[in-house]
C-alpha cells in the first residue's frame, strides 16, 4: 500500500491516522508540537463524536477518565435566557487528554510520529497527502477575533452555560477531575483596551464576573487568533483535507471536536482506499454543509445583536441539532 503522509495530530489528523493504519496503510504524522498540550478549546464534546471515538478504538479509554457529565445548556443574553436539556449526555473532556489518546493510539496503530513543520514539497510525491493541520488564520478584512482558555477549581456544574456580552462571547464547562474550563472569544478591538488582560475582560463582563467568582483559575491564560470561520471546500486541491483545515466552525457550536473526528475518518477512510479527492470533498460538505449554514446564521444573529431574538424562535434542541454534521458517513 501507498504511505500516507498526515499533516496534523489533533483529532481529525489522529482519527485519520488511526483509521488508515487499521487498513493497513503506513502512515506518518507530522505534528509540530509535542503532545500532550493545552489548547484552547471549550472542551465541550457533543454527544455524536462518541460513536467515532468508539469506531475509532479509544471510548472506553476516555470513559475511564470521568468526563464531566453534560445534561444542560444555558444561553445568557444580557438579563434574558435560554436553556434547554439535552436529548443525549454531552461530555466535558480537555484537551490536553482527548487529544493525547487518540494519538497515542495512532502511534500503536503504527503510525511515525515526525516531530516538524511540515511543508508541501516543490515536486510531486507518491505518498498520498492529508491535511489536518487546523484552521486557517488568514484574515481578508475586517475586525479580528482571538480566542481564550483557562481552567479553573471550585464548584462544578452540569450545564454548558455560554454567555453573549458586547464584543465577544464566553463558555463555561465543567471538564474532568472537577475543573471547569472558561473559554471564550473576543475582537481584537476589546482586547487591545484592556492590553489582552484576559481578567480584566471577564470584569468587564459582569455575568461573566458574577459566574466565575466562586471559582479560581488553575493556571494562566491561553490565548489564540486570528480566528477565521466558514468553510473553505476545496476541491482542486491534491489532498484529502479533515477538520477545522476544511473549514472552522463557531465555537459556540461546540461541535468542531466531532466534525475534525467525523472528516478525520473520513479522510483515512479515502486515502486507503484510494477515493478521488473530489469525492471526499463531496462527502464532506454532505456531512458539513448543514452545520456551517446554522453556524453562519447565528453568527450573523449574534454580531447584528439579534441572538437574544433568534434564539427565542428557534427551539434550543433544533438549534443544537442543526449545528451538529448530518449526513451520510463513511462506514
Ligand atoms: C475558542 C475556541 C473554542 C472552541 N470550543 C470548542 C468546543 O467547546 N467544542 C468543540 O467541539 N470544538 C471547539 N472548538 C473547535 C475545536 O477546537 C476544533 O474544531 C478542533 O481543534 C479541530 O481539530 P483539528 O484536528 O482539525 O485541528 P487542530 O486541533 O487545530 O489540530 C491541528 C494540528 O496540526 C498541527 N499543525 C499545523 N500545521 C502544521 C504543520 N505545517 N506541520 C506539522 N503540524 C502542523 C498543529 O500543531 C495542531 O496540533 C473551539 C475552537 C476555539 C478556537
Amino acid at each position: 500500500m501507498r504511505p500516507i503522509d498526515i499533516v496534523g495530530a489533533g483529532p481529525a489528523g489522529s482519527a485519520a491516522a488511526i483509521t488508515a493504519c487499521d487498513l493497513g496503510c503506513p502512515v506518518r504524522l507530522y505534528e509540530k508540537s509535542a503532545l500532550p498540550r493545552h489548547k484552547v478549546c471549550g472542551e465541550f464534546l457533543s454527544p455524536g463524536a462518541r460513536p467515532v471515538l468508539e469506531q475509532l478504538g479509544v471510548l472506553a479509554e476516555a470513559e475511564r477518565l470521568r468526563p464531566a457529565r453534560i445534561s444542560r445548556v444555558e444561553l445568557h443574553f444580557g438579563r434574558s435566557r435560554k436553556s434547554w436539556n439535552l436529548a443525549e449526555e454531552a461530555w466535558g473532556l480537555s484537551r490536553y487528554a482527548l487529544d493525547d489518546i487518540l494519538y497515542r493510539r495512532a502511534l500503536s496503530a503504527g503510525a511515525v510520529h515526525v516531530r516538524e513543520v511540515w511543508t508541501a514539497p516543490a515536486a510531486a510525491q507518491d505518498n498520498r497527502l492529508i491535511l489536518a493541520r487546523g484552521r486557517s488564520t488568514h484574515v481578508q478584512k475586517g475586525s479580528r477575533l482571538f480566542g481564550f482558555k483557562a481552567h479553573f477549581r471550585g464548584p462544578v456544574s452540569d450545564t454548558v452555560e455560554l454567555y453573549f456580552p458586547p464584543g465577544g462571547y464566553a463558555g463555561v464547562c465543567g471538564v474532568e477531575g472537577g475543573i471547569t474550563n472558561v473559554c471564550g472569544i473576543a475582537s481584537e478591538k476589546l482586547l487591545r483596551k484592556i492590553d489582552f488582560d484576559f481578567d480584566e475582560l471577564l470584569r468587564r463582563w459582569p455575568m461573566l464576573a458574577e459566574r466565575t467568582r466562586p471559582l479560581t483559575r488553575c493556571w494562566d491564560w491561553l490565548s489564540t487568533g486570528p480566528l477565521v470561520f466558514g468553510e473553505q471546500f476545496d476541491a482542486a486541491r491534491n489532498a484529502y483535507v479533515a477538520g477545522d483545515a476544511l473549514g472552522f466552525i463557531d465555537p459556540f457550536t461546540g461541535s468542531g471536536i466531532q466534525g475534525g473526528l467525523v472528516t478525520g475518518r473520513m479522510a483515512g477512510l479515502a486515502a486507503a482506499r484510494n477515493v478521488p479527492v473530489a469525492e471526499h470533498v463531496r462527502l464532506c460538505k454532505q456531512a458539513l454543509g448543514r452545520q456551517y449554514a446554522a453556524a453562519g446564521i447565528f453568527r450573523g444573529a449574534v454580531r447584528a445583536g439579534l441572538a437574544d431574538w433568534l434564539a427565542r424562535f428557534v427551539p434550543g434542541r433544533l438549534l443544537f441539532y442543526l449545528t451538529r454534521p448530518g449526513g451520510s458517513i463513511a462506514a
